[in-house]
């Protein structure tokens, strides 16, 4: 039996990262995509609502799981027995980015191997910072991310349109108040 792990930060998942998982769902027995807890980058959701969407957007996929992770991704490949980490390809800045890391993880644990696959042409350019602030600035990103993904990110960012209104007001009252 084959288990691959897929791993990333999924801020929020979107169609790009669902065709490479659905993809490696049909290349290996079972998936393990993995949502990586404390990024050194600045997040939107929380590791709990990343993982609550992951699940909801592969669920149709028997052989899929959803687990979050911290440290090492390939400490996290041995915990669950993968033997292969799965990424995607966007470009060359993604392939001498993953060239590098694969490079270190082969040196961490060399039973672990590495398969990037290139991404859909469709998704090409589509990367969770961009899906963000597509969002935040109400543009149309109905082809990007499904449903529930959408619903969620006009939650945050309508929740966080209401908060600056608040904080504007506030701030309105402190000055002449
Ligand atoms: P990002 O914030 O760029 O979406 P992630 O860490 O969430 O990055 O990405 C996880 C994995 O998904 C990486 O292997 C990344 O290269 C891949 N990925 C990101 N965007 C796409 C896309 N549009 N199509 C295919 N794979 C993608």
């Amino acid at each position: 039996m084959t288990r691959a792990l897929y791993p990333g930060t999924f801020d929020p998942m979107h169609n790009g990262h669902i065709d490479i998982a659905t993809r490696a769902s049909t290349l290996f027995d079972e998936v393990v995509i993995a949502v990586y807890d404390m990024p050194p980058k600045r997040l939107l959701f929380t590791t709990d609502e990343r993982v609550a969407l992951a699940r909801e957007s592969l669920a149709h996929l028997p052989n899929v799981t959803v687990v979050s992770y911290r440290g090492l991704t390939v400490d996290c490949a041995q915990v669950h027995d993968a033997q292969v980490i799965v990424r995607g390809l966007r470009n060359v800045a993604d392939f001498e980015y993953e060239h590098q890391i694969g490079w270190a993880n082969n040196q961490l644990a060399p039973n672990v191997d590495l398969l990037c696959l290139f991404c859909d042409d469709a998704y090409a350019y589509l990367s969770a910072t961009i899906l963000k602030e597509v969002a935040s600035l109400d543009g149309d990103y109905s082809h990007w991310a499904p449903a529930h993904v959408q619903e969620a990110l006009r939650t945050k960012f309508t929740h966080a349109a209401e908060t600056n209104r608040v904080s504007h007001s506030d701030t309105k009252l402190s000055h002449h108040g």
